[in-house]
């Protein structure tokens, strides 16, 4: 079997300035969910002192809490503040930019429909920015003329332009909503190999991973631990690409590709 990387892949600039916030608190310090969605770094953070907590009550007062890179609501930086906790923000600045894109639309009375997964921390955060409640999780709809338009940063970048010429043939719409320019740029060199299978390196609750899992015009795998990786079978594939997702460590890539061009080549 032929192995081949695809560039560009792997950590982004957001994901890239989150890990470098974090290895940089002293411990112990605690992060706001996941820094970001993958269990290696997870892992590798949890053993230099930080710890993990699903809720700001899981903080003891005065401690320093990271918030991840998929960003919060206004309304957890206001419960942060109350609780004099000392914030370190690791939010993508592409992130806050959907963040202010929501709240702008918000402001000018407009319902704001977001596109993207309603369990995901980014999505979450991006609600919490709009008032009154309209806020709508595509497929929810609002009854309006006029709507705003934005997006998770880690969707399908072509799902994400079909559904906003979707909205435009029933709203008036104003839109910001794409993926990000890593997210983007990472899809587009997947739909472009041309071998008979592509390896996404990435959780499975990893987004962009499972995104660029859906783009690939050939069979996919995807692994997230080297354990994973030895459980896939191969059989069949000739030319295997090998990429992986924005949160997943060169390291883990370089040991999966070595093991790959090792074991089945
Ligand atoms: S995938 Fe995009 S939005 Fe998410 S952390 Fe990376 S650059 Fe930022």
């Amino acid at each position: 079997m032929k192995v081949e990387a695809i560039f560009p892949h792997g950590f982004c600039a957001g994901v890239t300035g989150a890990v470098k916030k974090a290895l940089a608190l002293p411990a112990p310090a605690y992060c706001l969910h996941e820094l970001v969605h993958n269990e290696l770094v997870v892992e590798g953070l949890r053993k230099r002192g930080i710890t993990f907590v699903e809720s700001l009550d899981d903080v003891p007062c005065g401690a320093t809490v990271l918030f991840s890179a998929h960003g919060v609501s206004p309304s957890v930086r206001e419960k942060a503040k109350s609780r004099g906790l000392a914030v370190v923000d690791a939010t993508c600045p592409f992130v806050t930019r959907v963040h202010n894109a929501a709240r702008d639309f918000s402001e000018r009375g407009l319902p704001v429909v977001v596109i993207g997964h309603p369990a995901h921390a980014e999505v979450k955060g991006i609600v919490g920015e709009v008032a009154d409640g309209r806020a709508y999780v595509y497929p929810d709809l609002p009854d309006a003329d006029r709507i705003g338009v934005v997006s998770q940063t880690t969707m399908n970048a072509d799902e994400v332009a079909k559904i906003v010429e979707e909205l435009r043939a029933r709203f008036e719409v104003e839109t910001t909503a794409e993926v990000c320019h890593a997210t983007k740029e990472r899809q587009d060199a997947v739909k472009a190999f041309c071998g008979d299978a592509v390896l996404v390196l990435g959780s499975a609750q990893s987004s962009n991973t499972r995104r660029l899992c859906e783009v690939a015009r050939c069979r996919t795998f995807r692994a997230g631990t080297m354990d994973e990786l030895k459980a896939l079978d191969f059989s069949g594939v000739e030319t295997l690409g090998v990429t992986s997702g924005a949160s997943t460590p060169e390291s883990f890539f370089e040991e999966a590709l070595k093991h790959l061009k090792e074991e089945c080549q």
